[in-house]
């Protein structure tokens, strides 16, 4: 059980599926490339090179198998929120392609630290000193240690992951002198219901500010609108998966 407090992964995010009755393969691979193509045109508009933008496919509460038909349709980088889910979905995956790369982009619990260096490339969501402690040990026992970018509140709100705003540089420059270059760059999730773009300023002038080059921001609803402020990663899920279903119980494919 989570915390009633934490904001539960499938109410982030407020695009509705773009269809639903039809969802073979085909679809999935439909999706994918008119979001790819969608992301070009954003990059191309903003003077920016298309090839400086990162899909990361969010695919967390989707069976194994639409992960599968995505990677049949060229897709290497992948999202999840949760370690437990993480971990039975990816490694038999990540064996028939070492090319995969996995994203944990949830809020991170200490106690799941040591699994999330195992198996994550990169851990999206470091937000607080705790956590760096509990990462920077598991990296010593584990011996690897994955990317990582500090999540920032940047809307300050409550029951949301990330550091607050006036917290924000004490924590990256503790994690830039920790970590070095595993510190990558910043994410953030702008309130649902405001204008993303002053958000995606702001965390791009805070990178700016600590010469941190990845940006990973916007979702299914804006990913253009942070491709123009600079994102260098966008996390989107249901225009890719469609609709997530209610509970993760049922995404490990039999
Ligand atoms: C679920 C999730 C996404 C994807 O959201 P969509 O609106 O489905 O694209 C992106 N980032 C985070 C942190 C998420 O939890």
């Amino acid at each position: 059980m989570e915390p009633s407090v934490v904001i539960r992964p499938e109410t982030i995010g407020s695009t509705p599926a773009p269809d639903g009755a039809v969802d073979g393969p085909h679809a999935l691979a439909d999706r994918l490339r008119a979001i790819r193509t969608r992301m070009d045109q954003a990059a191309t508009q903003a003077s920016r090179n298309p090839a400086d933008v990162t899909l990361v496919a969010v695919s967390k509460f989707h069976p194994q198998a639409s992960v599968r038909a995505a990677m049949a349709a060229g897709q290497l980088v992948f999202g999840e929120n949760r370690v437990q889910e993480a971990a039975a979905k990816f490694p038999p995956l990540r064996a028939e392609s070492p090319a995969l790369r996995l994203h944990l982009i949830g809020g991170l619990q200490t106690n799941k630290t040591r699994d999330a260096v195992r198996l994550a490339d990169m851990i999206e969501s470091l937000d607080r000193p705790a956590l760096a402690d509990a990462l920077d040990r598991a990296a010593q026992t584990e011996g690897r240690l994955p990317d990582l970018l500090v999540e920032v509140n940047t809307g300050d709100e409550p029951q949301k992951f990330g550091v607050p705003r006036e917290q924000a540089d004490a924590l990256i420059r503790a994690c830039r002198q920790r970590f070095g270059e595993k510190l990558r760059g910043l994410m953030c999730i702008p309130p649902a219901h405001e204008d993303p773009r002053p958000h995606f300023r702001l965390l791009r002038a805070m990178a700016h500010t600590h010469g941190l080059s990845v940006l990973s921001m916007g979702m299914s609803a804006d990913f253009e609108q942070a491709i123009a402020e600079g994102a260098t990663l966008v996390r989107v899920g249901s225009a890719i998966f469609g609709p997530r279903p209610a509970t993760p119980e049922s995404t490990v494919a039999p």
